[in-house]
């Protein structure tokens, strides 16, 4: 028998797949908008599809379980010793990493309310407790998260911005937060969509490793880099917190497509500033169409946007209707909300035009 504490964990709840739908609504693949998990409407860096595809020569081969390349990459890019890296099959196996190595039935992990849902996944899955703390306007109050911090307690995940009200915390209140924690737990800074951020917004959180032995910044290729389907994340931290996720990580964790196609994307710099460029695009859009039909929305930080629609089930389920594929929210309790990925200004359009459909059906 399976113990208490995992029988106590909720499944996560992915977006639909646009296969499901097209079934289940006798629709074309072709006709779906999915807008759903968070991914680039650009799709993936070409630079990144082509070293894909080279790779798949020698998928018969062990990957590189050290990944050499990636890491020399991510080296070059952040001016980080290759000791401080570790790899993840998603930035999700970099969370679960953390709490492998930090957690047990003995300890707590703190986090937000409305923070992303694998936060109180990986901590029950290591038997230890969730310490989940009360939202500030849908964001961390960091204060409030500071004070929740037990003598038990062995890690605090923050999201920046956070998924799925895509909050941001500047800086200075992430710099306090980690002058303020003890040094003995593990501070998880979650920036998988760091590279949204606007120029204004843009920090150094690399530079505080070396003055943070407690701090893990975590990113993702799924996002901007849009290679969700291919996993591949990283941690960057100070050499003792990377030596000890890489002792409990599984060897040969991220696949050899995965690495040369995520060491191909980091390069790609015209891609991540033309999907930058579209993201920001967009979300005006959305704001414009969410104004106009007089919706409440939380200013978002990443390429994503909720917004209040009261009865979000129905509406979600209207709009499943007319084959507009977004995310229901009611599990980061949340039931009158609904998050939309910004997509590409066609993608938009008809995402706000079945919004506007779904609403009057409402009424
Ligand atoms: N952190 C946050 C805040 C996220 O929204 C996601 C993806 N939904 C992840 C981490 C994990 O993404 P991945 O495993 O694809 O890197």
């Amino acid at each position: 028998r399976a113990p208490d504490y995992i029988r106590s964990i909720s499944p996560y709840i992915p977006g639909k797949p646009i296969g499901e739908l097209a079934r289940e609504m006798g629709l074309n693949e072709a006709d779906i908008v999915k807008l759903a998990s968070n991914e680039n409407p650009l799709g993936a860096s070409p630079k990144a599809t082509a070293a894909a595809q080279k790779a798949i020569a020698d998928i018969h081969r062990y990957p590189d379980g050290n990944g050499f390349e990636l890491r020399a990459a991510l080296v070059a890019r952040f001016g980080v010793a290759p000791e401080q890296i570790v790899l993840g099959n998603g930035s999700n196996d970099l969370l679960n990493l953390c709490a492998a190595a930090y957690l047990n039935s003995e300890t707590s992990a703190v986090y937000s309310q409305h923070a992303f849902a694998v936060y109180p996944l990986a901590v029950k899955s290591a038997g230890a407790q969730g310490i989940e703390v009360p939202a500030k306007a849908y964001g961390h109050d960091l204060a409030a998260m500071l004070a929740a911090i037990r003598s038990d307690t062995r890690i605090v995940f923050i999201a920046n911005p956070n998924n799925p009200t895509g909050n941001f915390l500047p800086d200075e209140e992430i710099v306090d937060f980690l002058d303020g924690a003890p040094d003995d737990v593990l501070i998880v800074l979650d920036e998988a969509y760091n590279e949204y951020l606007a120029p204004e917004q843009r920090y150094d959180s690399v530079a505080w490793l070396a003055k943070y032995p407690n701090l893990v910044i975590t990113r993702t290729f799924s996002k901007i880099y849009g290679l969700g389907g291919l996993r591949v994340g990283y941690g960057l931290a100070g050499r003792e917190v990377a030596d000890l996720l890489n002792r409990v990580r599984e060897p040969f964790n991220v696949n050899n497509v995965a690495l040369a196609a995520a060491a191909a994307a980091l390069g790609d710099e015209e891609f991540v500033a033309r999907s930058y460029a579209v993201n920001r695009d967009g979300m005006a859009q959305l704001m414009a169409g969410f104004d106009a039909l007089g919706l409440e929305y939380i200013p978002s930080s990443g390429n994503f946007m909720t917004f209040r629609v009261g009865d979000a089930a129905n509406v979600n389920r209207r709009l499943l209707e007319q084959g507009v594929i977004v995310r229901p929210i009611a599990s980061y309790q949340m039931p009158e909300w609904l998050r939309v990925t910004i997509g590409l200004p066609h993608e938009n359009a008809r995402f706000l035009e079945a919004l506007a459909k779904a609403l009057l059906k409402g009424a």
